[in-house]
């Protein structure tokens, strides 16, 4: 890179292009963004940034993030404690909540388990499920995990960990999404939904 930019600039443009979907380009991009709307998005922004980092922890139950800990979601009595939906990561659970169609708690892994990236089971958020799916009050423990290879392969370990916990252990359905021409689907997708079919 040139080095036309101040070591404060640079510093900045270095931060910004470890962010997930930032390049060395947009991230150029993004900090002169920044430095020309210093009142609307600079300041406020690294206010933002300052009080994240001071109040936002990950819960020890669940392991999401919230400024509570335990998070709002664990410490609400009104949902179902006896259902337990297990994610890859917060942003699962934000899409699940914004799906509004779980009342239970969740429980974040914290990745998947990854032979090609060297992800193993010590790695993940496993032993606590464990401890928490053996608690009386729990049910069942649902598997939202992506379909994915590693998805499916963590979803198998999970569910055999899970075996001597007296759960019962259920995987999310796969098949036609909602809106979903039969036209444009992949071959895969449809084959798992007329494996998925149920009575009309
Ligand atoms: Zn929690």
């Amino acid at each position: 890179m040139a080095a036309s930019a101040g070591p404060e600039i640079e510093r900045l443009i270095a931060l910004l292009s470890k962010l997930p979907g930032l390049g060395q380009r947009s991230a150029r991009r993004t900090a002169l963004a920044l430095l020309k709307k210093r009142e609307q998005l600079l300041i406020p922004l690294a206010e933002a940034l300052a009080l994240a980092a001071e109040r936002v922890k990950t819960c020890t139950v669940c392991g999401s993030l919230d400024t509570t800990d335990p998070c709002a979601i664990c410490a609400d009595q009104s949902r179902d404690g006896a259902l337990i939906c297990v994610v890859e990561e917060v942003g699962a659970l934000w899409a699940m909540e914004r799906a509004a169609a779980f009342r239970g708690r969740y429980h974040v892994l914290g990745g998947l388990l990854s032979a090609l990236d060297g992800v193993g089971p010590q790695a993940l958020r496993v032993g606590s499920l464990v401890a928490r799916a053996a608690d009386q009050g729990v049910r069942e423990v649902i598997l939202a995990l992506p379909a994915t290879v590693d998805g499916q392969t963590t979803a198998h370990y999970v569910a055999e960990r899970l075996a001597g916990a007296g759960v019962a252990v259920t995987m999310l359905a796969r098949g036609v999404p909602v809106g979903g021409d039969l036209d444009w689907l992949d071959d895969g997708t449809i084959a798992q939904a007329m494996r998925a079919r149920r009575p009309a």
